[in-house]
């Protein structure tokens, strides 16, 4: 379990770390992402999850990965 999550956002996949007890995200909650922008969470469709994935937030994810592995 990473201290982050995946969501579609403004057009992309971002990784952002504001993980939320209950488990989902609502559409058009604003959040925080990896790489740093304030994204507005869009609907989880299929379409969504084909959207391109933020390099930003996949090189910060995978430093997170990387700095917790073992644990
Ligand atoms: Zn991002």
């Amino acid at each position: 379990m990473h201290p982050f999550r995946w969501v579609p956002a403004d057009g992309g996949r971002h990784a952002t770390a504001d993980v939320r007890l209950a488990g989902a995200y609502a559409a058009g909650e604003v959040i925080g992402s990896l790489c740093g922008r304030s994204v507005m969470v869009a609907e989880g469709t299929e379409i969504a999850w084909l959207w391109p994935t933020c390099p930003q937030c996949n090189h910060e994810a995978r430093s997170l990965v990387a700095a917790g592995a073992g644990t």
